[in-house]
């Protein structure tokens, strides 16, 4: 039986012969690449240079300008406008980073080597993936890309995002919005409720004549009695949840008159959200480390992933266990692999690591709710620490809930400052 520390050791020993550490001494730097400039990437490269400035950081991000998603749901509710989301890449840069403006296209694992628009191929020693989502069109009949421009996802944030708060500023009083929440997993999973919730304020404050019906393919969600509590108190008659069992699944759609079917009947909406199947960002795919389900299995000590080694998946891509797709944890999860890619490319071994995370949401601009977890490597996956985490207590003084809405604009001013600012 060996230990865990052996087994740690056997496995960056097995992973650094394949990938020989860089000899500082002879005046080489070691070059890591990092594909994709979000919560996950960005944080990445910034942390590989913070801990060890010798490390040549390469960014490849294919968009000037970041556009954030939490927050999103509050443009789309018309409490926001979207430059508040966006940021640009300007102090990553400053950070010595060298930041490439394009997409990265195909991998090439033995060759360590990834290849950009442009046919550039770009040399590394260790390479981090961190794309993100991209959409599964077509997983759900009738919604491929097309059908986007007429039910918006919403679910990258950008021209989707106004999109649909055009739409829903477009709509007569007296409205039908329709919202399809997806099976797990998927990117953010409070996220179709706080978007159902902010959707269903402005309705309450503009149209309140409208409805707002959420179809969800689940029986069970994130903070569920926190946001059915919410919504009883402050939206009743107006937001209608109708879950996986009482036939919430939609089975197709026909964008052309925004209709969406389950296996119960048909909903003719004057305004489709629809929340489609994700997976992995493609270039996951091309690098040959996502698995059938579309996602990146990863080791949770280092973030390696477990189908190509030199390669590191962080982010929404990954499967990381019990931790969830959100900002914060891809924030935690890229300081972690960054720690154990120095160790790795100076020889070292890996620090078993503890991560965080926190979601808040808001049901309305001054009532916020969150959930907390801790997290920790357990039968190789990302486990839930015990006794580690919570959420907003069930009863609570309408004070604690305006609390929460002010600390939840807090994360956002502090994580994006520590990403981009
Ligand atoms: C409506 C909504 C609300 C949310 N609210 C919250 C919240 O309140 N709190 C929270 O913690 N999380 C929230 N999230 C989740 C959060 O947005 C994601 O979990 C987070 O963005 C994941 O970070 P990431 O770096 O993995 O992906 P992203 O942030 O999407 O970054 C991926 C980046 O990779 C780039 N990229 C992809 N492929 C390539 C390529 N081939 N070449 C070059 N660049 C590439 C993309 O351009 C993008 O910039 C929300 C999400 C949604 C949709």
């Amino acid at each position: 039986m060996i230990s865990r520390r052996q087994f740690l050791m056997s496995a960056a020993a097995a992973s650094a012969a394949l990938f020989p550490a860089p000899a500082f001494a002879q005046g080489v730097a070691p070059r890591v690449v990092v594909v994709g400039g979000g919560f996950a990437g960005a944080s990445c490269a910034r942390a590989l240079r913070h801990i060890d400035p010798r490390i040549a950081v390469t960014l490849v991000e294919a968009s000037a300008t970041f556009t954030a998603c939490p927050f999103s749901n509050a443009v789309i509710g018309g409490l926001r406008e979207l430059p508040a989301q966006q940021f640009t890449y300007d102090r990553v840069a400053a950070d010595g980073i060298v930041v490439v403006r394009t997409s990265a296209t195909a991998v090439d694992a033995s060759a360590r080597s990834v290849t950009l628009a442009d046919g550039t191929r770009v040399p590394y020693d260790r390479l981090v993936l961190a794309p993100g989502i991209d959409i599964r069109w077509g997983a759900l009949p009738g919604y491929d890309e097309p059908a986007s421009a007429h039910m918006p996802h919403a679910w990258k944030a950008g021209e989707q995002t106004l999109l649909l708060r055009r739409q829903l500023e477009a709509m007569p009083d007296g409205g039908l919005v329709v919202i399809a929440a997806p099976a797990n997993p998927f990117r953010c999973p409070p996220g179709p409720y706080e978007r159902a919730s902010l959707i269903a304020h402005y309705l309450k404050t503009k149209k309140p004549k409208s409805k707002l019906i959420v179809l969800d393919a689940k029986d069970t969600f994130s903070k569920q009695r926190l946001f059915q509590n919410a919504w009883a108190e402050l939206y009743p008659g107006l937001l209608e949840w109708v879950p996986l069992s009482k036939g919430g699944n939609v089975t197709s759609v026909d964008p052309a008159t925004r209709t969406l079917v389950t296996d119960f009947g048909r909903h003719t909406a004057a305004v489709a959200n629809v929340i489609p199947p994700q997976k992995a960002g493609g270039i996951a795919e091309s690098a040959g480390v996502a698995d059938r389900s579309g996602w990146c299995p990863i080791d949770p000590v280092t973030f390696e992933s477990r189908l190509q080694a030199g390669i590191h998946v962080i982010g929404d891509a990954a499967i990381a266990g019990a931790m969830p797709k959100s900002a914060f944890a891809a924030n935690a999860q890229a300081k972690t692999c960054a720690a154990a890619v120095v160790r790795l490319v100076t020889g070292g071994v890996p620090p078993v690591p503890k991560l965080i995370n926190t979601c808040y949401s808001l049901v309305a601009p001054d009532y916020g709710i969150s959930v907390a977890g801790v997290y920790a490597p357990s039968n190789g996956q990302l486990a839930d620490v015990p006794g580690g985490g919570g959420v907003s207590p069930a009863e609570a003084p309408r004070t604690t809930r305006a609390l929460e809405a002010t600390l939840a604009e807090a994360w956002f001013r502090t994580i994006t400052a520590e990403v981009f600012g």
